[in-house]
Order: C-alpha cells, then sequence, then structure tokens
C-alpha cells in the first residue's frame, strides 16, 4: 500500500507498547512486523538474518493512527477547498501528493477521505498503492452525494435527488473505486448560502444510500448537523454521523441504542473561530463558525456522557485545517470529555472499529502500521504531534531511532 513495499522483517526492542485492553504501555516487548502485518509480541525477540532491528529504547509504540474524516486533496489554506474543482486536475493531484506525504509521516497511516473534486481521493489512494507516491492508506468515498444546492455542491459532492436517484450516485462512487461512502443528511459551513441548521435529503433518500454502500460492504459517513437531518440519517442506518453539531437527547439515544458512531471534526469549527478572521477565511464561514462552536462542543461533551461510540476525524482540508497537524483533533477531544487513554482509543482502535478494518491494535495479524514518539502521551498527549518512527502496511516512511540489519545469525 506504500512506496516502499519491499520491505524486510523489522523488529522493535525497547519501547513500551500500548495495550488498548489495559490502556496503558507495558514495558519489555519486543514487536515483529513482517509480510505487511504485525507478527509476534514478545518478551525476547531473537532477530534472524536479515531482519532490521530498531532500537525503540525510551519511547512509546502505539497502533498507526487512524483519521477518519479528511479531505487530503485540499491544503487547508484559507479558500482551497472551494477552489479545488476549479484548478487544472494535474496541478491539484500533484499537490494532493503531497498532502499525503505530511499526513503518513504525522504518523495517520489510514485516512478515510470524504469528498473530492474529480474523485481525486480515489485516483491517489490507487498511486499511493501502486507505490508511485508514499502517503497513508486511503478509504477513499470519491464525491460524496448531496441534494441539488446542497451542501458539498459544486466542489466534492454529486447532486442527486430522490432515493433512485441517490442510488445511481452511489453505484457511480462505488465503480470509480470507492472504498466509503458519503452523504449529506444537512446543511453545512462551508457551502454559501446553504444553512447548517437545516435537514437535506430525506430519510428514504439516505435509505437508498445506505443500502446500497452496505450491498458493496462499504461504510457510510453522514454530513449531519441539524438535528433532524442527523435523525434522518441515524434511522437509515448510516455507520457514522459527522460533525453532529445539534445533538438533542433523543438523537444521543439513538444513536446509543443503534451504536452509531459520532465523528465530531471539532478542528474545523474551532481553527475558523479562532484564527479564521485573521488568516483571511471568507467572512461568511467564519461567521458560520462561531455560530456552531458552543454547541458543537456541548453536543459532543453530552455524547460522551451518554457513552455514544466516538472515532476521531478532523475534516482536515477545510480552513486553516492542515494535512499532517491531524492530531490536533485528539487533544481537541482529550479537552472535551474524553481521558487521554480514551482520546488515543478513538485515534486507533475505536477508529479502526468504525472503518471495519483490522488496524489500530498492536496485535498479531493487524495491519503493520506502528508509531513511536519520544513522550508518554498518557501524560502529554502532544507527543503523538511528532512521531520519530512511522511504519506503514510494514514499510519504514519515517525513522529517526537508532537501526541496524542483523547480519549473522542468532
Ligand atoms: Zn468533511
Amino acid at each position: 500500500m506504500l512506496a516502499v513495499t519491499e520491505s524486510n522483517p523489522i523488529v522493535i526492542r525497547g519501547g513500551l507498547v500500548w495495550d488498548a485492553e489495559g490502556r496503558t504501555f507495558r514495558p519489555g516487548l519486543a514487536v515483529r512486523l513482517a509480510g505487511g502485518q504485525i507478527g509476534a509480541l514478545r518478551p525476547e525477540m531473537a532477530a534472524l538474518p536479515g531482519d532490521r532491528v530498531i532500537d525503540a529504547s525510551g519511547c512509546f509504540l502505539l497502533p498507526g493512527l487512524i483519521d477518519c474524516h479528511v479531505h487530503i486533496v485540499s491544503s487547508g489554506e484559507a479558500g482551497d477547498l472551494n477552489r479545488a474543482g476549479q484548478e487544472p486536475i494535474a496541478l491539484r493531484a500533484l499537490r494532493a501528493a503531497t498532502h499525503a506525504r505530511k499526513t503518513v509521516m504525522a504518523g495517520f497511516t489510514t485516512v478515510r477521505d470524504l469528498g473530492a473534486p474529480g474523485q481525486m481521493n480515489v485516483h491517489l489512494a490507487t498511486a499511493i498503492d501502486q507505490g508511485l507516491v508514499v502517503g497513508p492508506r486511503i478509504l477513499a468515498a470519491g464525491m460524496g452525494v448531496t441534494m441539488t444546492g446542497g451542501h458539498g455542491h459544486g466542489f466534492l459532492a454529486r447532486e442527486a435527488d430522490g432515493p433512485d436517484e441517490v442510488r445511481k450516485a452511489v453505484r457511480e462512487q462505488l465503480r470509480a473505486g470507492a472504498k466509503a461512502i458519503k452523504l449529506f443528511a444537512s446543511g453545512g459551513v462551508m457551502t454559501p448560502g446553504v444553512d447548517p441548521k437545516s435537514p437535506s435529503f430525506t430519510e428514504d433518500e439516505l435509505r437508498a444510500g445506505v443500502e446500497e454502500a452496505h450491498k458493496a460492504f462499504r461504510v457510510v459517513g453522514a454530513h449531519a448537523q441539524a438535528t433532524d437531518g442527523i435523525k434522518n440519517a441515524i434511522r437509515a442506518g448510516v455507520d457514522s454521523i459527522e460533525h453532529g453539531v445539534w445533538l438533542d437527547e433523543e438523537a444521543i439515544a439513538m444513536m446509543v441504542a443503534r451504536g452509531t458512531y459520532l465523528v465530531a471534526t471539532l478542528t474545523a469549527p474551532a481553527v475558523m473561530a479562532e484564527r479564521g478572521a485573521s488568516e483571511g477565511v471568507a467572512p461568511y464561514a467564519v461567521e458560520k463558525s462561531n455560530l456552531v462552536l458552543a454547541d458543537h462542543i456541548a453536543s459532543f461533551r453530552a455524547a460522551v456522557r451518554a457513552g455514544v461510540r466516538v472515532a476521531m476525524g478532523t475534516d482536515q482540508g477545510t480552513p486553516l485545517n492542515r494535512p499532517g497537524e491531524n492530531a490536533q483533533e485528539i487533544f481537541r477531544m482529550a479537552a472535551n470529555g474524553l481521558t487521554a487513554a480514551q482520546a488515543i482509543l478513538a485515534a486507533t482502535k475505536w477508529a479502526a472499529e468504525l472503518l471495519q478494518l483490522p488496524a489500530g491494535l498492536i496485535a498479531p495479524g493487524r495491519y503493520g502500521d506502528l508509531i513511536a514518539v519520544r513522550g508518554d502521551p498518557l501524560a502529554d498527549l502532544t507527543t503523538l504531534s511528532d512521531p520519530a518512527l512511522v511504519i506503514a502496511g510494514g514499510a519504514v516512511v519515517r525513522n529517526e531511532l537508532p537501526e541496524f540489519s542483523q547480519e549473522a545469525s542468532p
């Protein structure tokens, strides 16, 4: 899945290893990766001839991080997401490749991309698979599907009306190679003239889209900010509510009952409200962000208290929400109700469960996705933003730790 697909087995010694069940780091385990997967975890591990041995003494090893909501073709510069459909496609694609590289270098080894002009996210995923570009594993949704005039139209979503047309629009994404599906259940912040408090697709339209996606074993994320849009999406059977700005008690109870995930993307409105006006974000978008911010945080806190499943997602690509800075969402979740251990789980195990991938754990048979950081994330989550080692799909993409190649027989 990455540029360096041919890789000798790797043995990592000396680090403290994340134990998701115990929600702690355990000393005294070595990890072996081979064939793109995590092989064994043992107290003592003899390296075999040809093994690449990495000394992670003093470091903390975690599964590769997962961002369940990005728009990786966008730089996150003000106005870039809306511009993405107008730029020459070749230039945009090259730009997207640099975003993919930044993302994986920051320790994010899997992302779900929920909408790109020209289905460029699907093609970028292919380029990464073929080894043309270094980047994370991308579960790309192609274009999102929205109602005529709905949020996302004109740049990252295809318009459709009525259950049959929604079905067709979803099938088009599947035909193009989409590994995830995105539906728009309400208005949003980034489309001029669209009210985030208004629902968009009807429940019947959403259900048709969900059926098509689930028939093809694809996970569905629904952009849903408005309360009625959120409830329509939950009843239609989507796997995750994206944003969930205006959750009421009933919506939260429905999510708990059905196991629907919340991917809150707290970062998206927060960075716009904090810095949007000074950094040139369109005034309509800053104004809408200020409108949603307090309610958004209150909804997230209420959902966490009630036991709604959460998975980490940034909405990277929205203004000032840049590739490679994805870890900030982990800090924001921990500042708003999750413990540090829960915030780590939301970006690893829980995210993998939403995406239905064998990732998110350091355990035999899981994807060979692993990072090492220099400080204890349970004491200071910001250590996650600068990994010393990133291994994705069993290939080392970044390493600042000492290593050697095992020459002789053990
Ligand atoms: Zn988004």
